[in-house]
């Protein structure tokens, strides 16, 4: 791989940077060394293994470097995955390995390479209903822009980091500082961000996100039209009416189809904002971080005078959020105003099963990336044999074993949640890019079939025993075993 450069100094040809390394010393990266004269992957090689029987774990999770002699062991299987495979660069060179071995009395290939990522970045969903920023500002780590607030989902805020024009598009720093805060996010490293005219958060995946200091616990239960729907009947008879504050739809049970449908009477309650369909209200306040992502401390702001008509005095009236967090109790006085009391006892049950069915909140990232031209000719030489194939389920697609969802329509556009990855399974080069690992396992008479490196096959047992820097770890349980035979709709048999 490296061509000498004196008797000290090698040159690393695994990515663009081709950097000149010492003896004893590593690549800009990281990644390589040189060890007395030899271009080394300082990471070990990580290798899978697990019960050939059921796909029970059995293998704890062990530093087994130099414990291992490289033979297979009787009754397990072992795949190999990309983290510490190494790179070629540029990618006409056949993938570091292509690993032929047996499932099920079939014949595999696996092709394993550490890829090189420009056109990547990661989508982060934050459970929470705090607003975090207005779509379209940008998130910025150390100052720098690196995403942009995206589209929100039911309960989540979105955010997308990364990207080529981030990556490539602005300054020297923006492009280190992307590639930074990826790397970080997807080795499950904490991230602090901060949103153009809004929220300072911090983020590792898997864990709750923390929002201007506060540690998010529960992500809502639903929007406020749904909270009336799970709760009218525990409500009903206990209370004249009850307000769910949403920043997208706020509930109100006497006027909801729910509440309807139950007979509850009307209360002349009266909303500010804009009414969708009877008992459904939008805009009611700003966003903000306050009760159920509104800006409002005091959830009398969103209600209108009563109907004299309708209302009578001490009319009872719960004002609660999505979580459950925030709640009030009030009855009209002589005059019809909502006045505050202690909430009775009959209905804190029913706030506390909102608080109860609110699942934990929690911070996921999902590494997108696009397996391009090149990446692919380290697998064949008719790379688009090789898309071909994984559209057609054809060729199974896994990030260090875990399993990737391939996007429809053109290239190899894939997803993957890094939690279900083993831990620091990625990399990067200072051009600046993300290394991630990306295996392609499929027949082996199919990889032949789109013009495959077949001169470069190796059975596992050699790659096993050639490869001295070796590490076994437990697969997830909840991860399909790579090696299992897929059925022709991309699902395991
Ligand atoms: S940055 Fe890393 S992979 Fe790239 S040439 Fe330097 S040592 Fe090799």
């Amino acid at each position: 791989m490296a061509e000498g450069m004196s008797a000290n100094t090698i040159r690393c040809d695994a990515c663009p940077v081709l950097c000149y390394i010492k003896r004893g010393q590593a690549g800009a990266c990281d990644r390589y060394a040189n060890l007395d004269g030899q271009l080394v992957r300082v990471d070990p090689l990580i290798l899978l293994e697990r019960a050939k029987s059921q796909g029970a774990p059995l293998v704890p999770f062990l530093k087994r470097e130099g414990e291992w002699d490289g033979k297979l062991l009787k009754g397990k299987e072992t795949f190999v995955t990309a983290i510490g495979a190494g790179t070629t660069y540029p990618d006409y060179k056949p993938a570091p390995f292509i690993v032929s071995s047996e499932a099920e009395g079939v014949d595999l290939v696996t092709v394993v390479t550490e890829g090189i990522f420009s056109y990547c970045g990661v989508k982060l969903k934050i459970d929470t209903d705090r607003h975090l920023g207005a779509e379209r500002n940008f998130v910025r780590a150390q100052s720098e822009p690196v995403g942009h607030v995206t589209t929100a989902e039911y309960g989540s805020q979105m955010l997308s980091i990364g990207g080529v024009h981030h990556l490539t598009g602005g300054s020297k720093r923006e492009g280190r500082v992307t590639c930074e805060t990826l790397l970080d996010l997807c080795n499950g490293k904490e991230v602090e961000l901060t949103i153009d005219d809004g929220a300072n958060i911090r983020v590792a995946a898997g864990k709750p996100p923390v929002v201007n200091g506060h540690r998010e616990e529960r992500m809502r239960v639903g929007c406020g039209s749904a909270a009336i729907g799970m709760f009218a009947k525990q409500w009903f008879g206990k209370v004249d009416d009850v307000v769910v504050v949403d920043d997208h739809i706020t509930g109100v049970l006497s006027e909801h189809q729910a509440g309807k449908m139950l007979g509850v009477r009307e209360t002349g309650i009266a909303i500010k904002g804009r009414r969708s369909t009877p008992g459904r209200y939008f805009q009611v306040a700003q966003p903000g971080t306050g009760w159920g992502g509104t800006n409002i401390a005091d959830p009398l702001t969103i209600l209108k005078p009563f109907k004299a008509k309708l209302a009578w005095p001490k009319l009872r009236l719960l004002m609660v959020s999505t979580t459950g967090e925030q709640y009030a109790y009030f009855e009209l006085n002589e005059e019809l105003r909502p006045v505050e009391k202690d909430l009775p006892e009959e209905l804190k049950e029913s706030v506390e099963r909102i608080r109860e069915n609110c699942e934990p909140a929690l911070a996921t990232v999902l590494f997108m990336a696009g397996a391009g031209g090149s990446l692919r000719a380290g697998v064949t030489e008719n790379p688009v044999r090789l898309t071909d194939s994984v559209k057609r389920s054809v060729t199974r697609v896994t990030c260090g074993g875990a399993p990737a969802y391939i996007w429809p329509g053109g290239g190899i556009t894939f997803m993957v949640d890094v939690t279900r990855m083993p831990e620091n399974a990625f990399g990067y080069v200072p051009t600046p890019a993300l290394v991630a690992p990306i295996e392609f396992t499929l027949k082996k008479k199919e990889y032949a079939a789109l013009g495959g490196h077949m001169d470069y096959v190796r059975p596992l047992q050699d790659v096993l025993k050639e490869n001295e820097r070796q590490r076994q770890v437990t697969p997830l349980p909840e991860n399909p075993w790579p090696l299992k035979p897929m059925k022709p709709d991309g699902s395991e048999k």
